[in-house]
């Protein structure tokens, strides 16, 4: 392990759910300080951070489209649902770091945030903001896995990071078959053929073939994402 960060630029994920905590729905406010804290370490060491977040601690498409709604109208619910999630985050990095943070959004609301303009993401990125990446791909039908897979390859990230509530990719839900066990690295080709439940099949493709290298760790592990910025590849699963 070097004292310089392994990687200049990275895109984290966190799902919806990531923000809840233990409330079971919406968004906790010492889960957004605890991972504002966790990004503001790995900024300060120098590296460039950009956020892709889900919204499903508050709605998602699919399933309000089996409670009978139209699916693209819930598609947008869920869309909508991921800028509000983004819209904390930036409140709780400003507030709890002292760093600036700038919500770019893939459908316009400008009211409320920016829109999604990739060189204008990365002049922030450059400038040691951090930038939450909202409303997905900005399009029904997707998720925000896809979009963090999207968003990264298009700032040019060095690594896209999932956040989970486990420490990485098991060969099993390590929840239900006790012997479960974790893979170091995998490839993308092996979890889509083992269907390894990473992360949805579009977003896996968009990252093999553009080589966007993916580590999937747990997000609750104090300290964890500054060691993986920092080259200590025994947190986590790389997908690559
Ligand atoms: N969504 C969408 N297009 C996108 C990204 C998300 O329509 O490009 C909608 C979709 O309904 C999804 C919801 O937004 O269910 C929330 O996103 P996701 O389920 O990916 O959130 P997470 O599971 O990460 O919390």
């Amino acid at each position: 392990m070097s004292a310089q960060p392994a990687y200049k630029r990275i895109l984290l994920k966190l799902s919806g759910e990531a923000l809840m905590g233990e409330l079971g729905f919406g968004i906790s406010p010492p889960v957004t300080s605890f991972l504002a804290n966790e990004i503001k370490a790995v900024v300060e060491a120098g590296v460039q951070v950009a956020l892709v977040v889900g919204g499903g601690n508050i709605f998602r498409g699919e399933p309000l489209a089996k409670a009978g709604m139209d699916r693209i109208t819930g598609d947008q619910m869920g869309m909508l649902a991921t800028v509000i999630n983004a819209l904390a985050l930036q409140d709780a990095i400003e507030r709890s770091t002292g760093l600036q943070a700038r919500v770019q959004s893939a459908i316009r609301i400008n009211e409320v945030c920016e829109d999604f303009i990739r060189r204008k993401a990365v002049r922030h990125l450059e400038k040691g903001r951090v930038v939450v990446f909202a409303a997905g791909t900005g399009n029904p039908f997707f998720t925000t896995d896809s979009a963090a897979a999207l968003r990264a390859i298009e700032i040019g990230a060095d690594l896209m990071l999932k956040a989970t509530k486990v420490d990485g990719i098991y060969t099993a839900d390590p929840k239900k078959d006790p012997a479960a066990t974790r893979y170091d690295t995998v490839t993308y080709d092996e979890a889509l053929s083992r269907r390894l439940g990473v992360m949805d099949q579009t977003a896996m493709v968009l990252c093999r073939d553009n080589k966007m290298k993916l580590c999937v760790y747990d997000m609750d592990r104090p300290g964890a994402l500054m060691k993986i910025v920092m080259g200590d590849r025994s947190f986590g699963t790389y997908v690559d």
